[in-house]
């Protein structure tokens, strides 16, 4: 549909068939096998996961949606799930959010499911109630209790009332089979409303649908079943089911198994693995989360029943998949922000080139902290996610010399879409690698997936013929030679003027990530995500890469992997991590500190200083730096931080000196990225504007 997509893919001729190449293929050849279930041969094991793309409830949303699947269904997908679908009003995330309830609802689907069966996908429709987790005054639950995520207290449901909400159900999946679904996937788990029933934290029933876990899991039990009767056996039930709830009072692996079993008679065809329950305080698919951090416990699952089993969370790359399929550890795997990521994932993969794969780094800046404040859902290292009808990268009609300064995130990214389009592109960096910012980031203990940003880069300016020229610093007399320039030439740090600004013990931020000395007292000014970094950086020692090990997240977040106990915690205090240093994090501002910090990861940022021992301040006041350390008032009290170094993370300021000569001589450029505007700068913004900078040339 879409006419971008055929300019991303790598051309087989460029890329080179090597027997390495080859053994690659082999080693993911498990994830290509087809795969029966029920009436449905699915093509390979590579599951869609659901995403609320935020399309849903937008103008021309079912149209834009069509795209946005048909093109992941071309390229392969063995299964699409699509975002939440309430039942009925009261069960929608958000007022106003995508239901299923009439047949004219289920006719906009349409568009959806034609687009995914004529490009020869699969796709389903998942069936999402939101009970006490419902952000509007509507809400209903088991018990009226209260969830930390909402302002609202849910009502409790009568007898009567639930079974209503089981005929929505019902009536919601009809619906979506009348809409060309190929099936549905009833979403049990992460304290969503079929969970509240399930455990004792929110079900204080001591009715049919309450009390000892036959009661709590009938609610659950009664959908597969009444939804079964109601479609026929030849209609997809996946049901996803939290085997590791996170939370106190939530389920042990002995009631999830019995649950598992029940579901299983009860008419279900894949049981897909929840994780986590959205109020749990353990962070599960953020990127220090180590990478199929959880595939343990789909393994459990696929023990105690016969239906395939499907792995997810924190599954980002075609080896990763592959590994936990052959390991046995699951039947098919669930990949959601991937796709976003790279919506050609599988057909790269099955070509044997993982290394074009624009990889999913779980930074959630642009997915889920997009979705969490009501905008459309797109991705950070892709823009053109959900945008896909809007933002088009085409040949350009007339091709340019184009010079780009600054290979950090912007640069990057339009160089590499200048060259999409056919433009001759040339890209000058001062330093000796590319990457900018990102060599900084990818340091940090938990942000490894950095690495993964540079490595595509780096693979398609390659295949695309664009010319680096490292440790160059582009002069106007360089710049000359082209026809059009894109200055990309970022940030450097703002020095505060504080007294003693000039002591031997203050460094700033880049200093510290190219190895200068930091003693064993650290203050830091600036808490900003730079701050944070470096305080994480700073506070493992080198050995230490953090959590990237299964083993060492597991045990660092209080898992209890035999699931004996109770929403998988285990009883005694999280250990908490060793610091390599005392630190300081301090700002001026009075505010909570990381509260500009992305929602859905900024809590982790902040437990993961707290529990290293780092002391947050803010409201400071810096007074001077000096032999003794560095002098504060904090809320009009004065103290001295007894430190060996300081180091600054103030914030930036554009680096543009090229930009009033290229202006001079009469030159076309553009300026984007932290050049341009150097206040919250940050790798969504950076790569974006490289996008629409590149797009841009041919018009200007
Ligand atoms: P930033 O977020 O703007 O933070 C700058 C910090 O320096 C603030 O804490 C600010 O707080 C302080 N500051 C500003 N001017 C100062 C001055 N003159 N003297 C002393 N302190 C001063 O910038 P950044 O940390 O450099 O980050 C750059 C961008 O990258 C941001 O957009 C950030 O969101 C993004 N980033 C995000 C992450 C993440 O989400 N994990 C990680 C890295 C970078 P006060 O003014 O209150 O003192
Ligand atoms: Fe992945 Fe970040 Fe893109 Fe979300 S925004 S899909 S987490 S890379």
């Amino acid at each position: 549909m879409s006419n971008h997509t055929t300019l991303n893919s790598p051309n087989s001729r460029q890329v080179e068939t090597s027997q390495a190449q080859r053994t690659h293929s082999k080693a993911l050849a498990a994830l290509f096998e087809p795969l029966q279930v029920g009436a449905l041969t699915l093509k390979n094991r590579i599951i869609m996961g659901s995403m609320h793309t935020g399309l849903e409830e937008s103008p021309q949303g079912f149209e834009r949606l069509a795209v946005f699947y048909e093109e992941r269904a071309r390229h392969q997908v063995g299964l699409i799930i699509t975002g939440g679908i309430a039942p009925n009003s009261e069960g929608r995330v958000v007022a106003g959010a995508c239901a299923m309830i009439t047949a004219d609802d289920a006719r906009e689907h349409q568009l959806v499911t034609d687009a995914v069966h004529n490009a020869g996908g699969r796709i389903c429709m998942q069936i999402l109630h939101a009970g006490r987790y419902a952000y509007s005054p509507e809400l209903v639950a088991p018990s009226a209790i209260q969830s930390p995520i909402t302002p609202f207290e849910p009502k409790a449901l009568s007898a009567g009332q639930i079974e209503q909400q089981l005929n929505d159900f019902v009536r919601c999946a009809t619906l979506a089979q009348q809409a060309g679904y190929d099936g549905v996937e009833v979403m049990g788990p992460e304290g969503y409303f079929i969970n509240q029933f399930l455990v004792e934290h929110t079900n204080k029933r001591d009715d049919e649908w309450g009390g000892d876990f036959a009661g709590r899991s009938r609610f659950a039990l009664e959908v597969v079943r009444r939804i079964r009767k109601a479609v026929g056996s030849d209609f997809l039930i996946i049901f996803r089911i939290s085997v590791v709830d996170l939370i106190g009072k939530g389920s042990t692996f002995a009631q999830t198994s019995e649950l598992a079993v029940g579901l299983e008679a009860a008419g279900v065809d894949i049981l897909n693995t929840g994780i986590g329950w959205h109020e749990a305080r353990i962070p599960t698919i953020a990127t220090s989360v180590p990478r199929g951090a959880f595939s343990w416990a789909t393994r459990k699952l696929k023990q105690v029943v016969s239906c395939p089993v499907v792995a997810c969370n924190r599954i980002n790359t075609p080896e990763v998949a592959a590994q936990i399929i052959r390991d046995g550890a699951a039947d098919l795997v669930s990949m959601a922000r991937p796709f976003l990521a790279d919506p050609e994932f599988v057909s790269k993969a099955m070509a044997g080139q993982s290394i074009h794969i624009n990889t999913c780094i779980g930074c959630n800046q642009a997915c889920l902290d997009h979705t969490f404040a009501g905008k459309l859902t797109s991705c950070l290292v892709n823009p053109l996610a959900c945008h896909e009808t809007e933002i088009l990268i085409t040949k350009a009609v007339r091709p340019l010399r184009v010079a780009i300064v600054g290979a950090g995130p912007a640069g990057l990214a339009a160089a590499r879409v200048a060259a999409l389009c056919g433009h001759k592109v040339e890209l000058f960096e001062a330093s000796k690698e590319i990457g900018g910012q990102f060599n900084f980031a990818k340091r940090v203990p938990g942000k490894e997936e950095f690495y993964e940003t540079l490595r595509f880069f780096e693979h398609e300016l390659a295949r695309l013929e664009v010319k680096i020229h490292l440790q160059k610093r582009a002069s106007i007399v360089d710049l000359k030679a082209f026809d059009s320039v894109i200055l990309a030439s970022g940030v450097k740090p703002r020095w505060p003027n504080i007294k003693g600004i000039d002591h031997s013990m203050v460094v700033g931020y880049q200093e510290v990530y190219q190895g200068a000395e930091v003693g064993m007292r650290v203050a830091i000014i600036g808490a900003g995500g730079i701050g944070f970094d470096t305080a994480e950086y700073l506070n493992h020692a080198p050995s230490d890469t953090g959590t990237t090990e299964v083993s060492a997240y597991i045990k660092e977040w209080g898992i209890d992997t035999s699931l004996e106990r109770p929403g998988g915690l285990q009883t005694q205090a999280v250990k908490p991590a060793s610091a390599a240093r005392q630190i300081y994090l301090l700002q001026r501002k009075t505010s909570k500190l990381g509260a500009g910090l992305g929602k859905t990861t900024g809590w982790i940022h902040r437990l993961n200083l707290h529990k290293r021992g780092v002391t947050m301040l803010g409201g400071v006041s810096y007074q001077r730096i000096d032999d003794d350390g560095l002098h504060v008032e904090v809320e009009g009290q004065y103290q001295c931080l007894a430190v060996d170094t300081v180091v600054i993370c103030s914030g930036q300021e554009s680096v543009n000196e090229l930009g009033p000569e290229l202006a001079a001589c009469g030159k076309p450029f553009t300026v984007i990225g932290g050049a341009q505007v150097a206040t919250e700068i940050d790798a969504k913004r950076a790569i974006s504007e490289g996008f629409k900078a590149a797009i841009a040339l041919d018009s200007a």
